[in-house]
């Protein structure tokens, strides 16, 4: 049987270009299909780093701009912007791991240096549904045929970035052309790639997509509706985020939509890359340690108290943070605890990007309490290592999480994850609670209402647990001997294709 041919569409990928777990799941996933069979072929923006990470190979591919059945003229530049040329695909591997890759060049577009989605002063670049629009267009064109020797039987699109390669497929679709199935990934459905309606033209939408049962998201386009609506079948990173977004609380406005769509709707938990998770073979971390050999462990811990400028102390418990600083994470709680934390003898070490507000909490928190707590802003990815691997518990008090990767990170290094009880934290992690330390199912410390209280409570129960050390253990080697690998997450998928595949394509619903 021939293998499936899948076009992931996509905007970052580690370790070439990463702001977040989408990075880490580009970079997971698609080995993960691979090894089942699946010929899986990423598409991405030229952003200068992943120019710089990719060996060419084969000539280029003009993309033409538009035309195609069922779409108006086309895309076209943003009025004040000098776009160049019509852009073009080239083809080439992921020079560090042989991944093949399409890059997407677009002169003016992606070539800029600086952060993939926001401009030197932080905001999002002016012309970003210019930039996405066109990742969608090219993905569309891949779809039905533009490489005449590599043909997708699936176009896999991932969150807003990729959500007009939809519109585009069920446009051409409906006007005969064949189409492959499409599959859409929601990573985070709170950034949703929202535009004026008058910009319609210029992306080559015709009209008739703009209405509320189409891309129309009050009186504006949204790519991310564009991907739910139009898309053959819909899946997001766990379980529970799959089912809290089809409720009001968590929906961001789309949980109508999302409802509509549950048939097709899949909770698939992202995994861990063990090449690069790995505490036994980590060389950011060494010497290594496993369940069984936790000497490595408290040495990275002394080595992190050096770093960080906190006491040598190997009975203070250790927490850490490493994420976005903000109030999806629940950041803006921490600095309400951090006084009680340092009272009860424990230590914080924080590294992350993100809310001023949140950083200059924690950093008056720092100054507080020199040698007990320590900030890093920033985005050091050989420290996020070094603290995930010598810290006693990471702390995600999460409002909403899609999935969340750093708490599989800490379970995988036995530092033990206090979270919240949502999304993908709640399928991830069990409560030190007596009843779950009695059936050996503790992996960390859980909590519900979002609050300083339940975070405190939480905090103290960390604190309980390190009076019991023969129990600390006992969760800690149960924690490390779980395993959330890509594989399972690959087979979840592919069945997900299979099934969309399967089907008659572009009949999604509207
Ligand atoms: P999100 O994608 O919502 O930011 P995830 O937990 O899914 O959150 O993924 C975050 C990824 O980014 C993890 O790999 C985490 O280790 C990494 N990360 C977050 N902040 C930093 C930082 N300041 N330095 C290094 N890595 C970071």
């Amino acid at each position: 049987m021939n293998s499936l041919k899948v076009l992931y569409v996509c905007a970052e990928v580690y370790p070439l270009l990463k702001t977040g777990g989408l990075a880490d799941v580009s970079a997971g996933l698609p080995p993960a299909l691979a090894a089942q069979g699946v010929d899986v072929r990423l598409l991405l923006p030229a952003f200068p780093a992943l120019v710089a990470g990719v060996t060419p190979e084969g000539p280029a591919l003009p993309v033409p701009a538009g035309g195609a059945p069922g779409l108006p003229a086309g895309l076209g530049p943003q009025p004040g912007t000098a776009h160049g040329p019509n852009p073009w695909l080239q083809r080439g591997r992921i020079s560090a791991n042989g991944q093949p890759v399409w890059l997407l060049h677009a002169p003016g577009l992606y070539g800029r240096g600086g952060n993939p989605y926001l401009d030197a002063s932080g905001q999002p670049w002016a012309d970003s549904a210019q930039q996405f629009a066109w990742l969608g267009w090219a993905a569309a064109l891949l779809g039905t045929g533009l490489d005449g020797g590599w043909r997708p039987d699936v176009v896999h699109g991932h969150d807003w970035h990729s959500g007009l390669c939809f519109a585009y497929l069920r446009q051409m679709g409906r006007a005969g052309t064949p189409v492959p199935a499409t599959v859409f990934t929601i990573h985070n459905l709170a950034y949703q790639g929202v535009f004026p309606a008058e910009l319609r033209p210029r992306l080559g939408l015709p009209d008739a997509l703009f209405q509320l049962n189409g891309l129309e998201f009050h009186g504006q386009l949204s790519f991310m509706k564009a991907g739910l609506k139009y898309s053959d079948a819909i899946t997001t990173v766990s379980p529970s985020y799959a089912h809290e977004i089809t409720t009001p609380e968590q929906g961001c406005g789309l949980d109508g939509v999302l409802r509509q769509r549950r048939a097709v709707l899949h909770g698939i938990l992202n995994g861990v890359d063990n090449t690069v998770w790995d505490p036994a073979n980590d060389p950011l971390v060494q010497p290594g340690f496993d369940a069984d050999h936790l000497q490595g462990k408290a040495l990275a811990k002394a080595r992190l108290q050096k770093t960080m400028g906190l006491k040598k102390q190997a009975d203070a418990l250790l927490f850490c943070v490493v994420s976005r600083l903000t109030e999806q994470k629940g950041l803006h709680l921490l600095p309400s605890v951090v006084d009680e934390l340092v009272q009860r003898g424990g230590q914080l070490v924080v590294l992350g990007t993100g809310d001023a507000g949140i950083v200059a909490a924690l950093q008056a928190c720092a100054q507080r309490h020199p040698g007990q707590v320590a900030v890093h802003i920033g985005y050091d990815e050989a420290l996020s290592h070094a603290v995930i691997a010598g810290s006693d518990v990471i702390l995600v008090p999460s409002r909403f999480e899609p999935c969340g990767l750093t708490q599989l990170y800490g379970l995988r290094y036995g530092t033990l994850p206090l979270v919240r009880a949502v999304g993908g934290l709640a399928d991830t992690v069990t409560d030190c609670s007596l009843e779950n330390l009695d059936d050996g199912s503790a992996s960390g410390f859980v909590f519900h209402e979002l609050g300083a209280p339940g975070l405190g409570g939480a905090l103290r129960r960390a604190f309980a647990l390190q009076r019991r050390p023969a129990d600390w253990l006992a969760v800690q080697r149960h924690a490390m001997a779980l395993r959330f690998d890509w594989a399972r997450a690959a087979t979840d998928t592919l069945r997900v294709y299979r099934q969309a595949h399967a089907i008659p394509h572009g009949t999604a619903p509207a």
